[in-house]
């Protein structure tokens, strides 16, 4: 330490060397800048989340309950039920409806409801952009109607519970921006709601 003292005297009765002492300090300032700017602002940013979120709605993910969660994120209004259930005014939607539409503004984020593969990203009959989501032991959800170029994961791709899809939009047999939300057991289409209600998820 008095060696380095001593150099530093020496260089600052130069003004080559003033300059090198400036440089150094400025270097060692930025360094502990840099080092302390994140256990500073991290837990300002937390604490700002924290303050501005509504008790039970997240700001950027839907609410899950264990390994599962709502494919949205926030407030939806509810569409169609499961089963049979014909739309007024819309002579190409099916009858017998097979999943669970819920209603946020088009663009709005859809996420996954659980962890799973792709195995289909794309256009996908009258569900218009689509994901599917194989979950194993014969449990599939899909994501249906999304808008073009929204969607954001890709077949084979391993998702888990709120990996963002792509975004709620009008397409394939839709009427009006929506997420289908189906649920298969076995190729065969469930009623989402009590599929939901069990993970602790109900829709309303
Ligand atoms: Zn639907």
């Amino acid at each position: 330490m008095g060696a380095s003292v001593t150099v530093a005297a020496a260089l600052a009765n130069t003004r080559t060397g003033r300059k090198v002492l400036i440089g150094v300090l400025a270097m060692i300032l930025l360094a502990v800048g840099f080092v302390l700017t994140p256990l500073v602002a991290i837990p300002l940013a937390v604490a700002g989340q924290a303050a501005t979120a509504p008790e039970g709605v997240p700001l950027t993910a839907p609410k899950a309950s264990g390994e599962w969660g709502y494919p949205l994120a926030g407030a939806y209004s509810k569409g169609r039920g499961f089963g049979y259930n014909p739309v007024e005014g819309c002579g190409f939607c099916s009858t017998d409806h097979k999943g669970y539409d819920m209603a946020q503004a088009c663009g709005s984020t859809i996420y996954a409801a659980g962890p799973g593969r792709v195995i289909t990203a794309g256009a996908f009959y009258g569900w218009g952009n689509t994901v599917r989501i194989d979950h194993g032991d014969g449990l599939i959800t899909i994501y249906g109607h999304m808008e073009w170029g929204s969607i954001s994961v890709a077949v084979g791709e391993t998702v888990t519970v709120g990996t963002p899809l792509g975004a709620e939009g009008n397409t394939g047999k839709s009427f009006g921006c929506h997420l289908h939300y189906e649920v298969l057991q076995d190729d065969v289409s469930i009623d989402p709601q009590p599929f939901m209600a069990a993970l602790g998820l109900p829709l309303t």
